[in-house]
Order: structure tokens, then sequence, then C-alpha cells
């Protein structure tokens, strides 16, 4: 089943599954426990924390694992936002980002958001961050490394010297570049949001990264698990295939950017030379080497996506988790297009080994889909 979705969720990998069940056998005590089966939990969790924090070039005591990124995020909005000033903190973000981020800045710093741009590309304009972080005091801004809904590679490396230059702290989303771009420069970034299951590890697991000074109260309180930061009994097997996955994903990352970007560029370019009036979603900016985002040129998205699954091909129509809600307006509004037209957007988004033979079958069957809505009915 040729599979588009992977900004959705990503399916397990073998090894990940591999590593859960041998894990499952092995790991399966409280790794909080002091007879000799925890420790070896225990230690065993340490070695995936210490791996993963070499791969973002920090310590691993800064390194917490979480149930996913819409913990995380809402763990780092808390946190802040109890040591913060009530009345004036404030914090910046731009359109682009999740759910997840806009519903946590509204909780935990309400009224006090303030939009940074983002150009006709779907790109975070760095001119409109600078200038909020000259005029206005901010406390944390928060900017989504790469695009879920359309693919665009943000400038979180040029974001990041500019807060740090103004002495205000980052929060950097990185569950769709995490395993597929090289992340050790996200190290230096305050907060970093990675998720398992985007990368083919299980759901409901995230990492996030936390700022060495937080001394702040958590959000998941309880036992004093992840150095008091995040109360729960770790998933151990859970973590250890989210490990593997995260090594896979390492292994593969140079090649798939590679082909996969390839591939992806003879899809759209046959697409728009045979679909009149389509439209690539951030068309000319770096966008990441699995994912196309398209308005169609007619029909809701829905419509397309239904025929496209009948047809034997999964794809998304943006975000997964509002895919089943209204486009609303403000999502899309740098784009200067009608709101309506977002009803009419269709997410294409590979893995690592996703075949020539699968990307040149969903060309063509888009190409079919739109012939056939043309017929006479
Ligand atoms: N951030 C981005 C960019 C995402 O794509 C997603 C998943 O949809 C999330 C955050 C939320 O991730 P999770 O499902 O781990 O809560």
């Amino acid at each position: 089943m040729p599979y588009f979705d992977y900004n959705a969720t990503a399916p397990l990998w073998p090894e990940a599954q591999e590593a859960w069940i041998a894990a499952s056998e092995k790991y399966w005590a409280n790794p909080s426990a002091l007879y000799r089966l925890a420790t070896e939990a225990s230690r065993q969790l340490e070695l995936a924390r210490g791996w993963m924090a070499e791969r973002l070039a920090c310590s691993p005591e800064q390194l917490i694992f979480t149930s996913g990124a819409t913990e995380n995020v809402h763990t780092a909005f808390y946190s802040l936002a109890q040591v913060l000033d009530k009345k004036s903190a404030s914090v910046a973000l731009s359109a682009l980002e999740h759910p997840c981020v806009k519903a946590a800045a509204h909780q935990y710093f309400p009224g006090r958001i303030l939009p940074v741009l983002v150009n006709k590309q779907g790109v975070l304009c760095l001119e409109s961050l600078e200038s909020l972080l000259k005029t206005r005091s901010i406390s944390l801004v928060a900017v989504m490394a790469a695009s879920n809904e359309i693919g665009t590679l943000q400038k979180w490396q040029e974001a990041r010297q500019l807060c740090h230059t103004y002495g205000t702290k980052i929060f950097v989303d990185a569950v769709q570049w995490v395993g597929r771009l090289p992340s050790e420069a996200l190290g230096e970034c305050d907060f970093v949001s990675i998720s398992s299951h985007k990368l083919g590890g299980p759901r409901g697991l995230g990492l996030l990264k936390l700022p060495r000074d937080l001394s702040s109260p958590f959000l998941m309180t309880g036992g004093l698990q992840e150095q008091g930061k995040r109360a729960g009994t770790q998933n151990v097997p859970g973590i250890l295939a989210f490990l593997a996955a995260w090594q896979c994903c390492q292994l593969a990352q140079e090649q798939a950017a590679y082909k996969q970007a390839q591939y992806r560029n003879q899809l759209v370019s046959k697409l728009l030379d045979q679909i009149p009036g389509l439209r690539l979603l951030g068309e000319g900016a770096p966008l990441l080497w699995n994912t196309a985002a398209f308005l169609m040129p007619a029909y809701e998205g829905i419509r397309w996506v239904r025929r496209l699954d009948q047809m034997g091909f999964q794809l998304g129509m943006g975000a997964a988790c509002s895919s089943k809600q209204e486009k609303g307006s403000s999502q899309f509004s740098f784009l200067n297009e009608d709101p309506t037209s977002f009803h009419r957007l269709v997410r294409i988004s590979s893995g690592p080994f996703t075949s020539v033979l699968e990307w040149e079958a969903l060309t063509d069957a888009f190409i079919r889909t739109w012939e056939s809505f043309q017929l006479p009915r």
C-alpha cells in the first residue's frame, strides 16, 4: 500500500518493533526500583538518553522523556509561565505553528501572544521577529523547524541567534525535522520538542530538551522520575523502540534526502504540467525532502483524498489532527489566498524508502483522478 502520510505518523520501523519486544522481555521492571532487574532497565534508559543527547549535542540531564510533542509544549510553556510576571510576560509565535503550540500559548499566556509574520512562501520572517524583539519585552519565541503542513524549512538557527542576542528563550518544535535532517545544532536552542511516532517509533512518546538554568515547577508532578521534572513511570520498552527508530532514521536520512527530493520534484513538475491551475505551496522556498502540499484547482481536498484512497494511496489534507475540522482562515493567512481555498489542500509526505515506482504510481493516480473529475456525469 503506497503510504504518503508520514507527516501525520510514520509506520513503526521493524527494528523498533523488535527492540520493543526484546525490551518488554528483558527491561520491563520499574526503572526506579533498586534490585538488579530494575537497575538494568534504568541503565538502558540512560543509555538511550545519552545517545539522544549526542544527537542533539546537549547534556543528557537536559532531556526528559514525555508522552509526545503535545505534552512537551505544555510542559515548557507551563514551566516558564510559573516563574514569569503573570501580567507582562509575553510569547511570540507565527501562524505556522502547530495547534498544540498555539493552544499552550493561549492557555499559559492568555492575551499576551505577539504574532511573528510569515512570508507568502510560508517561511518565518526574521525581520518581523527582530523588530518584535527590539521593541517589545518577549519571554519566549516559538519556532517550528519544518512545517508539518507545507514542508517549508524555517530559519530556526538564525531565529535562535536573534533570540539569544535579545536575551529571549526559544522553543523549537523539531517534530518534523529530527530523523530527517541533521539535528546537532538544535542543542543550542533552549527548548526542543521531538515526537517518537513521527520518526517511526511508537506513538505516545516524546523527548523534550530543557535549558540548563530552568528551575521552575513542572507540569507533571508526583514521583521523582526524570530528575523530578516529569513524574510517571518511564516506558522503557517504548523508549528503546524510539531509540531504535531514531537510529534507523539516522542511517537512512542522507540518502533519503537526496532520492526522495528527486522523486518528489518529478511528481511536482509532472502534476503542475498536467493539472491546470494546480498550486504548490511553499514553491521556491527550501522544503522538507519528503513533502509537497498542493492547492488543487477544483474540488475539496477530501474528495481527492477519498478517491486516491480507493486507488490504494493514503495521503493527508494538512495536519492530521485538524483534518476533521474546518480549515481555519487564519492558519494560512500568510498565503494571501481566499480562506475557502484551503479546503482544496492535499498533502503528500513520503518516507525514507518510498520507491520511485510508488511515486510514479501516485503521479498517474492524480492525473487519472483529475481526468475522471472532468468527465460529464
Ligand atoms: N508539532 C508538529 C510539527 C507536529 O506535526 C505534531 C503532530 O501532529 C505535533 C507537534 C504533535 O505531536 P504529538 O502527536 O507527539 O503530540
